[in-house]
């Protein structure tokens, strides 16, 4: 278990993550920075007096564009080799939410997500009738061959041959808080490699994968997804921050999980007042935080 407070009360903030897993070298340093790179995008915004959700949607963004992870282009496959896309959003000033899943290549999930909560009419769409919703407000299907990774194929010939749906690592998420005191939450991911065709993840279940509440604070979850689904981690660390600091919240979820369900993974959380935390069960997961007169700082 880790955990790890940044941030400071009052300003702006914005934490990144890019995925519990077992990354270590060189390829959990070139995650490392990608989240910095995408909380960079996001402190400019902040910076210059964004919202909350806008500061999230572009981090994970730039974290859909960057082929190391596994969310948008180099998502991990189905068990036939299909990309099969998750992403969530939430305000927490209204609540509002959107959500898709088992989308078919798109570059941006989260922006489809974002439209989603925008349009508001429903809250989740899935799969063709999701793709549906992307074209009717003016996003462009992709070839999948321009967003499957070479990476992507050779670890589902080895999720394969280990007959084996496996965590692939490098969902990617952010929470952010504005200098109105807005937050919100954003997660996406191509889920699990090798996953059954229709498997749908945490990460575009609102109280799951994302949870944003300007009462409290938001959080973006990665890990086993089935686990998390289990015990609506987001929601259950955000109701936390009622009498706890974020990372401290994050741990004690992460702890509950494990001990409910025997799932691990990984947490960012903002409080409503802009303290960030960071916590895992699973060997690593790369972050980056960046908050009002503070540079981003990035680990694993
Ligand atoms: N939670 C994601 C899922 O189960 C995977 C991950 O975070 O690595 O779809």
């Amino acid at each position: 278990m880790f955990k790890r407070s940044l941030g400071a009360a009052g300003g702006y903030a914005l934490l990144v993550h890019g995925g519990a897993g077992d990354a270590e070298g060189a390829r959990l340093q070139g995650q490392a920075a990608g989240c910095a790179r995408a909380a960079g995008v996001g402190k400019a915004l902040l910076e210059a007096g964004a919202s909350a959700l806008d500061a999230v949607q572009a981090a994970v963004e730039v974290l859909e564009d960057d082929p190391r992870f596994n969310a948008g282009t180099g998502g991990a496959l189905t068990s036939e080799g299909a990309l099969e896309l998750d992403a969530s959003i939430m305000e927490g000033s209204s609540l509002r939410a959107g959500a898709v899943c088992a989308l078919p290549p798109f570059k941006h999930p989260i922006a489809i997500a974002r439209a989603v909560l925008a349009d508001g009419k429903h809250v989740l769409y899935a799969a063709q009738g999701a793709a549906r919703f992307a074209l009717q407000h003016g996003f462009s299907a992709v070839a999948p061959e321009t967003m499957i990774t070479d990476d992507a194929r050779q670890a589902l010939a080895r999720a394969l041959a280990e007959e084996l749906a496996r965590r692939s690592g490098g969902t990617v998420g952010a929470v952010a808080r504005d200098e109105r005191g807005g937050v919100a939450a954003a997660t996406s991911t191509g889920g699990m490699m090798a996953k059954r065709p229709g498997r749908i993840g945490d990460s575009p279940i609102v109280g799951a994968g994302s949870y944003a509440d300007d009462a409290l604070g938001a959080a973006s979850a990665t890990g086993e997804g089935e686990g998390i689904l289990r015990v609506a981690l987001c929601s259950r660390v955000v109701s936390q921050l009622a009498g706890h600091g974020p990372a401290d919240a994050a741990l004690d979820a992460l702890r509950y999980m494990e001990h409910r369900v025997a799932a691990i993974g990984g947490l960012i959380v903002v409080s409503k007042d802009g303290q960030l935390g960071v916590a895992r069960s699973t060997k690593s997961m790369s972050f980056a935080g960046t908050w009002r007169g503070h540079d981003v700082v990035a680990g694993g």
